[in-house]
């Protein structure tokens, strides 16, 4: 029989001093709550300012309040209610996880006995007995202790902490290693942690391992939840990979940022998965050095090097998980194993492209090329004709040489306003007369209304991303992205690709529309050499919008002209996805590793390759 113990205080005119040094007492005494009650004789005295009071004396006890008492009714109605709710807020601000407002959550009783712990176990209620004298709360604490019913494995987390735990999750059962670092939705730093950049959400526990052997023990842990969705983080840019999820678990590696330089000659370096990119590319600087990513530097290394990696450099140096050497992972059963090309060569394989099915990456080593500065550009044009400008852009960049980078970005424009069409991007080579040369194609797609070119190293572009600042990622949003990859194979289709993208845009189904170049080196690489399938691309082509079933409708007349998908730009889960992005080869190799490394699914928030995708593609696979 357990029960939590507290102590009701209520706000008489005396109480109100005393109210502090008591609640200061049942702290110090292990008691769990103090329930701050109106007075009887005064019903509008204010337990909101005794709160304030009590909170600024006390540390950790949970600390409840009625917002709505029944003293109090007939004043119950707007605006007292907006006025609670803001008390509530503030209060909330200034003692975060420690306010309880629901009077379900405890039971007031004159006296702690047998009878009345017995009756707060079975419905889960804190036992809370008025007080007015310290002498009085030690003797409260003293019954409590020789009659057992305080305490407990889950006593190390405030009562108001354990409140807002989430159904489903053995909180009790969290291994030793992890405890510590845990973050569970009533902690103070859990809104540092809910959230992703592109998502909101609030699971149900975040576990933080520092060792290989902890990442072993959150695998082990979240084993023990199937029904639970579980999520793997690194930076926590992921659009696919479903890094944040409501009630269930995360394991989160975003403390994993290491880098260090193994061999300067040969530029191989050791980088940990919770490093930005943003951070690679500062620390490789020094070195001569760079490794293509993303176009962000804020986007991890866990998740882009895992998928694929399609930047500014990938023309000149390939995708980034091109220049992956070695991966240190985790497997879903806990086994450590270093993946090369000698060792563990299938997961090395299915490690760079489809990696978030295979385990948990703790390291990552990279061969990063030599880069001095190059040309960052960004441009603006207005444009009169969306598809034909669309259609020039797409040319120009397929038949620009290696060192040529630019994407594309474009929406619907305001009624009113000009259709403008953004280019930025990159040209790898530090001679001006060799950039301008390179970017003025570009430029004179449209009537050119902004330009920026600078000679800069790359470290600097990736330096624009802002970081996430001590509150965390903080998006309340869910993305929905369509992606698809356009074959230099098909360049005599672009026209119409790109006369079906402008009544795309024009029908107002996406606020953000996006073509990454591609090309150049990725096709270096034979394309069964990694689970990244898609070597022949010119483009991968994204578009975001607030709505799935208006999504699909706009973007059905554009997947003819498309081979594949890359699949961190895309949300649609539908299992005809997993083929495009992997092709039916390669899925068939990746079913029968997973099946092999993952036979429980333990790792499906990115492009599950479970049971389920095996069954339905079984004619494929064959
Ligand atoms: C603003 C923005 C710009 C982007 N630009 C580009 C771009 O130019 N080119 C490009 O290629 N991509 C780009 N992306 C996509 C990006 O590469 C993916 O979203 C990537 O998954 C983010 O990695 P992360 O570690 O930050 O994300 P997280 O949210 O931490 O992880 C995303 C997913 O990756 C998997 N994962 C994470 N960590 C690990 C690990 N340690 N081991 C195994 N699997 C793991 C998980 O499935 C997880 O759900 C962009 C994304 C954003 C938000």
């Amino acid at each position: 029989m357990v029960a939590d113990i507290g102590i009701a205080l209520r706000a008489d005119a005396d109480g109100v001093a005393d109210a502090a040094d008591l609640a200061n007492a049942a702290e110090r005494a292990g008691l769990s709550l103090v329930v701050l009650l109106p007075a009887v004789d005064a019903p509008d005295a204010d337990v909101w300012t005794m709160a304030s009071w009590v909170a600024a004396r006390t540390a950790t006890i949970s600390i409840g309040i009625d917002p709505h008492p029944p003293t109090v009714d007939g004043l119950a109605g707007m605006p007292f209610r907006r006025v609670v709710a803001r008390a509530v807020e503030s209060l909330e601000a200034l003692v975060p996880g420690r306010l309880i407002t629901d009077p379900d959550r405890w039971t007031v009783t004159d006296h702690l006995d047998a009878a009345a712990a017995r009756s707060a176990d079975a419905s889960e209620r804190a036992i809370v007995v008025p007080v007015t004298s310290i002498d009085e709360i030690d003797a409260l604490a003293a019954t409590a202790r020789t009659t057992g019913i305080t305490g407990g494995p889950s006593a190390d987390r405030p009562l108001a902490a354990r409140l807002r735990r989430a159904a489903g999750i053995d909180y009790d059962g969290v291994p030793g290693s992890l405890r510590a670092s845990a973050i569970e939705p009533g902690d103070p730093a859990f809104p540092t942690v809910s959230s992703t950049y592109m998502r909101g959400g609030r699971p149900g526990l975040v576990l933080r391992p520092r060792t290989v052997a902890e990442v072993g023990d959150a695998l082990a842990f979240a084993a023990r939840h199937p029904h639970l969705p579980f999520g793997l983080r690194s930076a926590g840019h992921g659009i696919s990979g479903r890094s944040t999820n409501r009630d269930g678990l995360i394991l989160d590696m975003g403390g994993w940022n290491q880098i260090e330089m193994l061999d300067a000659e040969r530029g191989l370096v050791r980088v940990g998965p919770g490093a930005t990119w943003k951070q690679v590319s500062r620390a490789l600087e020094p070195y001569g050095r760079a490794i293509g990513s993303g176009d962000y530097g804020g986007v991890g290394v866990g998740g882009l090097a895992t998928a694929g990696g399609v930047g500014f450099l990938s023309r000149s140096q390939g995708l980034t998980l091109d220049m992956i050497t070695a991966v240190e992972l985790v497997l879903p059963d806990g086994t450590p194993v270093r993946a090369t090309a000698e060792d563990h060569p299938d997961l090395f394989w299915a490690m760079r492209g489809a990696g978030a099915n295979f385990g948990v990456a703790t390291a990552f080593e990279f061969t990063a090329p030599r880069l001095g500065s190059v040309g960052w550009a960004q441009l603006a044009v207005v444009v009169d004709d969306l598809g034909d400008a669309l259609a020039q852009y797409l040319h120009v960049q397929n038949d620009s040489p290696r060192d040529t980078v630019i994407f594309a970005l474009t929406g619907r424009p305001r009624p009113g306003e000009p259709t403008v069409l953004q280019f930025y991007g990159m040209v790898a080579d530090d001679d001006p007369g060799t950039i301008l040369e390179r970017l003025t194609p570009f430029a004179r797609i449209g009537t050119l209304v902004q330009q920026q070119v600078v000679l800069t190293p790359y470290a600097d572009v990736l330096a624009t991303a802002p970081d996430p600042g001590p509150g965390g990622h903080r998006s309340n949003r869910e993305v929905r992205s369509r992606s698809g990859l356009l074959s230099a194979n098909r360049s005599d289709e672009f026209d119409d690709f790109a006369r079906a993208a402008a009544d795309f845009i024009a029908g107002g189904a996406t606020y953000f529309f996006q073509f990454r170049a591609m090309g150049g080196a990725i096709g270096d690489t034979p394309a069964d050499a990694t689970a990244f399938a898609h070597r022949d691309a010119a483009f991968s082509v994204a578009a975001l919008g607030a709505n799935d079933q208006r999504l699909d409708r706009g973007w059905a007349p554009l997947r003819g002209y498309m081979d594949g998908t890359y699949l961190s730009f895309e949300t649609d889960r539908s299992p005809e996805r997993l083929v495009d992005a992997f092709g039916a080869r390669g899925l068939a190799r990746l079913t029968a590793l997973k099946r092999h490394y993952d036979p429980g699914n333990l790792l499906s928030d990115n492009f599950a390759l479970g049971p389920a995708v095996a069954a339905t593609h079984e004619e494929e696979l064959r």
